[in-house]
């Protein structure tokens, strides 16, 4: 079975989906996107996930092609459509083609923005990733400056995945200042004791729906969340250390940058954080 996809408007097979050589998205990364994950059938966090979108698309003063309710609608259409138990949909949304390129933002009441969706089946709950935890390295941040923002812009994230494949590892967190930021494409914390340290929100991360969740059930859980920077040397001799996004919940981390952290084994707290994430998402689930 061929799988369908929408594409401004339409639901058609993904071989004869086609978007426009002039879409500002292929032509200028001018683009925000979602990844919603699919959990038996359903969406979790719709809410968080379109709050976040409404947030892109007001930075940048793109409008938005459909309404929230709209965009639910299709998201569960695509769905049922293709069948979908586990696994996650991608949207993004693009300011359009306009006749011609250029560097100024067309008239959005002659452009209108566009909009694709696909769905994608992955295992979430059962990852050998979560069992075995990940390697990473730390890289450079080289990204601008608003990260905050979920834009289609992912060229340095893929080639810091590429930089640490390269290394034999699973993924790099990003430095700057001395300090981590995030992920190629996931929010990095790490465990001193019986504390969760993971930096602040700013310009500087993207605002994980996960994050929110995962800090949201660590408060109720009585465990303590320290939002602030934190470096490599001090990841190197915490306790335990993850990441988490809408497509892996919580990973272990038990290497960085070749230095085994903890005992080497996926830590208690980053185990526990996953299965409670996983147990309420199931139960929010839309
Ligand atoms: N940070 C970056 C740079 C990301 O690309 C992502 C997800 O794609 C995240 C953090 C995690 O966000 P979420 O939990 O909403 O998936």
């Amino acid at each position: 079975m061929s799988r369908i996809v929408y594409v401004n408007g339409e639901y058609v097979p993904e071989q004869e989906a086609k978007v426009s050589v002039f879409d500002r998205g292929f032509l200028m990364a001018d683009a925000v996107y979602e990844v919603t994950s699919v959990l038996d059938g359903k969406l979790v966090d719709f809410d968080g996930h379109a709050k976040r979108l409404q947030r892109s698309m007001d930075a940048l003063d793109m409008a938005s092609p459909v309404t929230m309710d709209e965009l639910l609608a299709i998201h569960r259409e695509l769905i049922t459509r293709n069948d979908l138990e586990e696994g996650g949909v991608y949207l993004q949304v693009t300011r359009g083609a306009p006749p011609d390129r250029d560097f100024a933002f067309p008239d959005p009441e002659q452009v209108p923005s566009g909009l694709v969706l696909f769905t994608f089946a992955k295992k979430l709950a059962q990852s050998a990733a979560a069992e075995k935890g990940i390697k990473v390295i730390s890289i450079e941040d080289q990204r601008w400056g608003r990260r905050d923002i979920k834009t289609v812009q992912l060229l340095y994230p893929s080639m810091g995945k590429m930089m640490a494949k390269a290394a034999g590892a699973d993924d790099a967190w990003m430095v700057e200042d001395g300090a981590v930021t995030e992920g190629t494409s996931n929010n990095a914390y790490i465990v001193k004791g019986n504390t969760i340290i993971t930096r602040a929100l700013s310009n500087d991360i993207l605002a994980g729906i996960t994050r929110a969740a995962l800090l949201r059930f660590a408060n109720e859980a009585q465990m303590k969340v320290e939002e602030r920077n934190f470096t490599i040397d001090e990841a190197k001799s915490a306790d335990e250390a993850f990441i988490s996004s809408a497509t892996t919940f919580v990973h272990p981390v038990v290497e960085v940058d070749g230095v085994q952290i903890g005992t080497g084994k996926p830590g208690s707290v980053a185990q526990r954080l996953r299965e409670i994430y996983i147990e309420e998402s199931r139960k929010a689930a839309v």
